[in-house]
């Protein structure tokens, strides 16, 4: 087995030299991803090609632009992020400076899947670099022609002694997790996440996990069925529904199903004509996913769209099936294929009720024009994330965050949520050396005097509602400008303001 130890020796050797932290140096390597997706984006674009077909125009939009446009957030904001954060203080603190800072943890490992492999390797790498952490980044080996071009550029546009690329399968990644990170970042699947998080349990590291699951899509009958199932096989068949907010099956009325499925094959052949020819769709990344996704087909519904699968082209067509029953294999894991299985149900009640049976998905989707039908979803279940008429499109927002809950995931990233998830959140209370006579009421021997007057001080007191609320902070602003205005008579006594005639009072 490999032996990682001198590695990440070497990192927190790096790391604790302090250069990580400035901001020259997090500002220069953010510089160094910004050019390598900049002088690479053919190689990269020719690799995603290899291993997923991916057409070009995804991987522009989906992987190096979605990357370089979150760099950018990260790199117009930096200073900003790591500025100190002021809190509200209380009547004890009132001479105090309290505020947050924001520090890095040390070593981070960021573990990528191989569904957009630039994309999730690449923005949790810069992320964890803008805290100010050195990483190790373990590209996933079933992408490996993109894992190939990371390791090779990598070195090339980064500081060596604090950025290092760790390729190979379960074996590496194995050894990876015996050593002591201080913070591990993995996308994947969630049996692989509760491995991640055991081997973190062993040095108490704290984990982000982002995972994955079924996202659910409810049509309501007061729905533009035309929109919907072009948004949602839009949303299914990037990337041959490799996608982990992918909208995994659909529920409507059982009314509804013939409709939306003639207005899905439709959309289908408007984006693809004869999928299997077309330039502009993906195939499936391996051949154990293949059988895996054939499998599903086989099992479950009717077939109404698709259903072919051509195994040496690791090819499966956009697949729809009909008529689908909770208990059919397809409704028993994430579908990670282009197969998108309509389950029907009476109402919104019965798909809520069999969303709240399973794990909490990833992302969830309601159309209507209805805006209570989204409420009803909001008030009555839990995931990731949800988007009402569209799917996925929470994603390209990063001014949210993005994650999963329960089984789908620990944590979030995008935008500034990534700065904040490689961050440790310093809690910092600075006092005067002096003044020790104004608190000397806490210190024993303790008295019932001391005690009233203390929890006098520290009382906390329900908010009351409308006018009552600003009685106090009227008093309180009309007493502190009184006394300001004697203070500033007093300090500026015998001095000249600028602009103002000298007048001695
Ligand atoms: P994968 O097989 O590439 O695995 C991900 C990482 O885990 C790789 O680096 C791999 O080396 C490592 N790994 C795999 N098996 C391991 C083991 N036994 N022990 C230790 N490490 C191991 O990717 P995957 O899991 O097939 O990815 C697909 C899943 O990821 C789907 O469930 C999808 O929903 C989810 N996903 C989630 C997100 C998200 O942002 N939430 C994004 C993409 C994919």
């Amino acid at each position: 087995m490999a032996d990682y130890s001198e590695m990440i020796a070497g990192l927190r050797k790096a790391f604790n030299s302090g250069v990580t932290k400035t901001y020259e140096w997090r500002k220069k390597q953010l510089e160094g991803v910004l050019t390598l997706l900049d002088e690479n984006r053919d190689r990269i674009a020719q690799c995603l090609k290899d291993d997923l077909n991916k057409p070009s125009l995804e991987a522009a939009v989906y992987e190096i632009d979605f990357s370089r446009n979150d760099l950018i957030e990260t790199m117009n904001n930096l200073k900003d992020w790591m500025k100190p954060e002021k809190v509200k203080k209380g009547l004890l603190n009132i001479m105090d400076t309290a505020y947050i800072q924001r520090e890095p943890y040390g070593v981070a490992l960021v573990m990528g899947a191989w569904n957009y492999p630039i994309q999730i390797t690449v923005v949790p790498l810069f992320g964890a670099i803008a805290a100010g952490n050195c990483v190790v980044l373990k590209p996933s080996e079933l992408a490996g022609s993109t894992a190939k071009a990371l390791e090779e550029l990598i070195p090339k546009y980064l500081d060596n002694e604090c950025v290092k690329v760790v390729n190979g399968g379960i074996p590496e990644t194995t050894a990876l997790l015996k050593e002591r990170f201080d913070y591990i970042f993995y996308t994947g699947n969630t049996m692989v996440g509760k491995i991640i998080m055991r081997a973190a349990a062993e040095y108490l590291t704290p984990v982000t996990l982002e995972l994955g699951g079924k996202s659910p899509v409810f049509v309501d009958e007061n729905s533009d069925l035309n929109l919907v199932a072009r948004r949602v096989t839009w949303g299914k068949l990037v990337n041959a529904g490799q996608t982990c907010i992918a909208p995994d099956y659909v529920m409507c009325k059982k009314e509804l199903q013939e409709k939306l499925v003639e207005e899905c094959k439709k959309s289908i052949n408007e984006y693809y004509g004869d999928p299997a020819k077309s330039q502009d769709y993906c195939r499936i990344i391996n051949e154990r996913h293949l059988k895996r996704i054939k499998k599903l087909i086989d099992g479950s519904g009717d077939v109404v769209v698709g259903g072919d699968v051509d195994e040496e082209q690791k090819y499966v067509a956009p697949t729809i099936l009909t008529n689908v029953k909770e208990s059919d294999p397809v409704m028993m894991e994430e579908i990670f294929g282009p197969v998108l299985p309509i389950m029907p149900v009476n109402n919104a009640e019965e798909a809520i009720t069999h969303i709240n049976k399973g794990e909490k998905p990833l992302a969830m989707y309601v159309f209507s024009k209805d805006h209570e039908v989204a409420k009803k979803f909001l008030d009555n279940t839990s995931s990731g994330g949800f988007v009402f008429n569209d799917t996925m499109m929470h994603a390209g927002l990063m001014s949210l965050p993005f994650g999963g809950v329960g089984s789908s995931g620990i944590g979030s990233y995008h935008g500034m949520h990534t700065f904040d998830t490689f961050s440790h959140k310093r809690a910092v209370l600075e006092r005067k050396h002096g003044g020790e006579a104004m608190v000397a009421i806490r210190y024993p021997p303790y008295s019932e005097k001391k005690g009233s007057i203390v929890k006098w001080i520290m009382k906390k007191t329900p908010q009351k509602s409308g006018i009552q609320t600003l009685i106090p902070y009227f008093l309180f602003g009309t007493i502190f400008a009184v006394l300001f205005k004697k203070f500033e008579q007093l300090m500026t006594r015998g001095v000249r303001k600028k602009g103002t005639p000298y007048a001695r009072k």
